[in-house]
């Protein structure tokens, strides 16, 4: 479903013919320029573009400081990239339950914080909200910091504030399959100053001091970190992508309102945290029981599924998590390492079962932004002819 042509061509061969595709100080600076754009147009203080969504992921789980000893919470329902980011900070996730939103159930977070909780990582699957009031609010309560996973939700908001900006960091994706995309790419996004700071360090610590500008004033002493650059392209790349965003949730809204205002009689139109937000790339129907919906998404034209179906989003499909292998070398496993000795990791199949119904009783419908009226109506009589 991507919007990409002419402007992206033009901009890689900018770069090209720049001769300099390396990031750091000479050249065309497209990656701190696309920062820059980013910062502005998701509305907070800090961005960095990484090689990836789970990058940036890892990048704000050190940046808060979270490590070995500590229990991060995360969705029953989110891609395993999720967890194996908590695991790769050395911490244990603790997986908690969702709701009809497809996003966090703050009840069952609320069960599952301990003495041993540093953060709450909210996924906002599927481009929609999760409940950030609630999630705040108890995070607040607790003294414990959120990370949004806004990995499939480039662009979307809550209240009015862009999904991503509302935690004390988020963190996007470019990869294949999301709503905009340089192939592989990833970004953090914070106001704080300290994650921002420790991120920049971690992302690039071998050359960090080459930033003459970005390095002015940065306080953190250098530590060791991971290479998670972006080359000159992927930046030139996504400032393209990024001119388009608003666009295509535009279409996406619209052609999601389109068929929900036709279908919604007729459908049980799974409830949502911020439908103004949402990103719409997504319908979910609601059905009573698993087969309802097996036939309705097998049906003529309806083109739909089950995210039960969907492989590594459902927790018991994660095998390095389920089957505790946290890392090859036993002393970099968290599950192995004396800090997470007594912290929550016991992970059995049934331990999410109010998830599992509900991934198996939800349809979801994809929305492409480039459907117009005749496509849209498809869309409706099939839905509307399922459904009875
Ligand atoms: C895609 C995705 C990620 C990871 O993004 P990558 O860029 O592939 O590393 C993390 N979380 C969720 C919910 C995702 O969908």
């Amino acid at each position: 479903m991507y919007r990409i042509g002419k402007e992206e061509i033009d901009a890689v061969a900018r770069v090209i013919n720049s001769g300099d595709l390396f990031k750091v100080n000479k050249g065309l600076m497209e990656v701190m320029h696309c920062e820059e754009e980013l910062k502005l147009l998701m509305g907070c203080k800090y961005a960095l573009i990484m090689t990836s969504g789970k990058a940036a992921l890892i990048s704000a789980l050190i940046g808060m400081g979270i490590g070995p000893g500590d229990e991060v919470i995360i969705p029953a329902y989110t891609y395993i990239a999720t967890a194996i980011a908590v695991m790769a900070a050395g911490a244990i996730p603790v997986i908690a339950e969702i709701d009809e939103t497809l996003t966090l159930d703050v009840s069952d977070v609320e069960k599952k914080i301990s003495k041993y909780t540093k953060a709450i990582v909210p996924v906002h699957m599927r481009g929609f909200a999760s409940n950030m009031d609630e999630i705040m609010a108890l995070a607040n309560k607790y003294g414990i910091r959120v990370l949004e996973d806004a990995c499939q939700a480039c662009g979307g908001s809550y209240k009015g504030k862009r999904l991503g900006t509302i935690g004390n960091a988020g963190a996007l994706s470019y990869n294949y399959y999301k709503i905009i995309s340089t192939g592989e790419g990833g970004a953090l996004l914070t106001d704080s100053r300290t994650i921002y700071e420790r991120g920049l360090i971690f992302h690039d610590s071998s050359a960090v001091k080459f930033f003459g500008n970005q390095l002015d004033g940065v306080s953190v002493p250098l530590f060791a970190g991971n290479e998670y650059r972006v080359c000159e392209i992927t930046g030139a790349l996504l400032r393209e992508q990024l001119k388009r965003l608003d666009g295509i949730l535009a279409d996406l809204r619209r052609n999601r309102k389109t068929i929900v205002d036709a279908v919604k009689d007729y459908l049980n139109i799974i409830p949502s945290n911020d439908s103004e937000g949402d990103c719409c790339t997504s319908i979910g129907i609601i059905f009573n029981n698993e087969a309802d919906a097996r036939e309705f998404v097998k049906a003529k034209g309806v083109e739909g599924f089950l995210p039960i179906d969907t492989g590594k989003h459902v927790y018991t499909n994660w095998e390095p998590i389920m089957e505790k292998r946290g890392a090859l070398h036993p002393a970099m496993d968290p599950f192995k390492m004396e800090a997470n000795r007594d912290l929550n990791h016991h992970y059995t199949v049934d331990m999410c079962m109010k998830s599992l119904n509900l991934l198996s009783c939800i349809a979801i419908i994809k929305v492409d932004p480039d459907w117009g009226e005749k496509e849209c109506n498809e869309r409706i009589i099939a839905l509307k002819s399922a459904s009875v």
